[in-house]
């Protein structure tokens, strides 16, 4: 069993006290140990980053741009084994292992174009020999802690854009997962990234208390659970720093009576069951608008759910793999145990599943519940799980008042073929990422990501636009060069041009 070490100014360093298990979820088994750094060890990354950030300040972004270049073409030539490495710990399949990493490769490509993304504002002759312009500048050491779902995708989402934009970055990855993530900060090293522009450390709640408190660091960016989001953004904001923390989700599909129900039960069983319904924009509600809807969507959801290729993550082919852990298995079967003891109707229970010669893998089939209400906990709290409910309601206005009054908003998604009714839906839903006929409307690098509601704390989305925001502050510099000395008096009106 191989440890998993940390990354400190280039090198890996091994940890000195306590370490976590690291499981392949497929069979079970403990396969590495991951050390969980103290707080001399998050110190340690903190003056790395620190003596790194003058010159990388200065670093041309032009310059920074070529890294990343390097970085995207290295991470393509290693697809496979991330994807390996992702699929072995997360329990993913290799094929949705691959598409994580391709997305991530997307942010890594935006962050490529780092000169004309921190292009300044410019007006000539504000006032009279008077020129104004305002730059973006870094925020200095900025640390991002990112989820064990996507341990390639999201910490792409931060670090490249951090870095272009002329910042240090302390990562702490998933302490379920982390060896992709380490992997792939090792290739950004190989593509000529200066020591300690990019630390990672390892660890839990003790490493991501030290980087909250530290007042070396000016911006956290964090991704995970809705109560860690809370914690971290109110700790660190009270402290000054920038935050913006994404958390949990339930994400509603309503099918119209008018849906193309084939194409919308494609979209749903990919939505809802794809990695295992461990993703932040799993659909893992159906809002069925009508009874006859309803019904006829169960009829085909049914074959299918029974007919998912479930199977040990790094075999091809598949649709799902296991859960994360063991623990998490065990907490969304006991979601289904309490959707049962509601009431709810069970039409397909996936918790006596189990994969011959992997006995001890952590599977569950796909479930999928009818007659979901609004007051239990199946419904309220998010599952993370392969866990469809179906909540029957008369109206689109029903369903929008459902989704509204939902305290999660992260993403949503409407089936149909009626123009109006889509865009009622896109102007008025209180989520933040809409898809019409698209179940996982997940932003593409260019523009932002970010739920409304409690799924997501601080001001800004993740990466694009609001990212370059983020991880930069606005200087406003104003300028005068009069054509010839001349005596000015003192003027003790505010300056105007009235
Ligand atoms: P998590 O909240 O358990 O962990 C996230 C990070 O926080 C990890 O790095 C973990 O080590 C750290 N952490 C855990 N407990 C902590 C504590 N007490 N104090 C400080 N830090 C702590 O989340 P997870 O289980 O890894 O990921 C799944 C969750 O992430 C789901 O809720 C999912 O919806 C959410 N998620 C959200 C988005 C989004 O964009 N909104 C994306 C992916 C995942």
């Amino acid at each position: 069993m191989s440890a998993v070490n940390h990354l400190i100014h280039g090198e890996q360093v091994a940890g000195t006290g306590r370490t976590a298990d690291v499981f392949n979820p497929s069979t079970g088994e403990v396969i590495h140990q991951v050390a969980l750094a103290d707080r001399a060890t998050i110190q340690q990354a903190i003056d790395s980053a620190r003596s790194a950030f003058p010159a990388w300040r200065n670093t041309p972004p032009a310059k920074r741009a070529q890294i990343m270049f390097r970085f995207k073409q290295l991470l393509e030539q290693h697809e496979a084994a991330i994807s390996k490495m992702i699929s072995e710990e997360h329990g993913k399949t290799l094929e949705d292992a691959a598409g994580e990493l391709k997305r991530g490769i997307e942010n890594v490509e935006y962050a490529c174009a780092a000169p004309e993304i921190l292009k300044g504002e410019y007006n000539r002759n504000v006032g009279p020999n008077i020129d104004a312009w305002s730059d973006f500048q870094p925020v200095g050491v900025v640390a991002g802690i990112t989820p064990f779902n996507f341990p390639a995708m999201v910490p792409l989402w931060m670090y490249p854009l951090a870095i272009v934009c002329g910042n240090c970055f302390i990562l702490k990855p998933s302490e379920r997962d982390p060896s992709s993530t380490l992997y792939i900060a090792q290739l950004l090293q190989e593509a000529g990234l200066p020591k300690g522009v990019l630390n990672v450390v390892h660890g839990d709640k003790e490493a991501v208390d030290a980087l909250i408190e530290a007042p070396e660091v000016k911006a956290l960016s964090f991704v995970g659970s809705t109560p860690i989001a809370e914690y971290i953004y109110s700790e660190g904001t009270k402290r000054g720093k920038r935050v913006q923390a994404l958390g949990g989700a339930k994400n509603h599909a309503v099918l119209m009576p008018d849906a193309d129900l084939d194409n919308a039960v494609s979209a749903l069983m990919g939505a809802a069951y794809g990695s295992c319904g461990e993703r932040c924009m799993a659909i893992s509600v159906a809002v069925c608008v009508g009874d006859q809807v309803a019904d006829a969507m169960i009829k085909k959801l049914v074959p299918q759910i029974k007919a998912l290729k479930i199977g040990a993550g790094t075999s091809t082919g598949l649709d799902m793999g296991p859960l994360v852990t063991g623990a998490h298995r065990d907490k969304v079967k006991g979601y289904v145990d309490a959707g049962v003891a509601a009431g709810a109707e069970l039409v397909v229970d996936g918790r006596g599943f189990s994969v011959a010669g992997n006995e001890k893998g952590f599977f569950l089939g796909g479930c999928l519940f009818d007659r979901v209400t609004p007051e239990m906990s199946i419904y309220k709290e998010e599952i993370f799980g392969p866990v469809l409910c179906v909540v029957r309601v008369n109206s689109l206005e029903e369903a929008m008042q459902l989704i509204n009054d939902h305290e999660y908003g992260n993403g949503t998604c409407i089936f149909t073929r009626d123009g109006e009714s889509a865009r009622l839906f896109c102007d008025e839903i209180e989520v933040g990422m809409v898809g019409v006929n698209v179940p996982l409307p997940v932003p593409v690098a260019y523009h932002s990501f970010g739920g409304w509601k409690r799924s997501l704390f601080g001001d800004l989305h993740a990466y694009g636009p609001d990212g370059v925001r983020f991880y930069t502050r606005r200087k406003a510099i104003t300028q005068r060069w009069p054509q010839r000395a001349s005596h000015e008096a003192a003027s003790f009106a505010f300056p105007s041009n009235g």
